[in-house]
């Protein structure tokens, strides 16, 4: 059995979360301690553990959730000034909750590297 997370409860409305986005295949929602103005989480509803997963994952899945977080990333009027999409993989990734996230960051000018 996958292992159970935070976003696993989310999901169910176990936990609550400050959604802003919702549909039949994805659930979008305010990251609990922002890095940025606006920091918010798009996670698919089908459960997948890591951003290395969807490399055995058929396209139209793996396809159909990256536009879903352009989607959502549009939807928050963020697509003219830009923003930055992290996934965080594993250790050295920093990945903490094992439950595939994408990261939308933006609002203000982002520095790079993210070191
Ligand atoms: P990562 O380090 O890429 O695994 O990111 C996990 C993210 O989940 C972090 O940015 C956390 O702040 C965020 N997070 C953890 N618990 C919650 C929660 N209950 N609601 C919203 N965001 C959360």
């Amino acid at each position: 059995m996958k292992e159970e997370t935070i976003f696993d409860k989310i999901l169910r409305k176990e936990i609550p979360c400050k959604a802003i986005y919702e549909d039949d295949d994805v659930l979008a929602f305010e990251d609990i301690n922002p890095q940025a103005p606006t920091h918010i989480l798009v996670i698919p509803k089908r459960k997948i553990p890591s951003f290395d997963a969807l490399s055995q994952l058929e396209e139209a899945v793996v396809g159909s959730y990256i536009k879903k977080v352009a989607f959502v990333a549009k939807k928050l009027n963020l697509d003219k000034d830009g923003y930055r999409i992290v996934f965080n993989h594993g250790k050295d990734g920093q990945q903490t909750v094992n439950y595939i996230h994408a990261h939308i960051l933006g609002g203000k000018q982002l520095q790079w590297p993210p070191g």
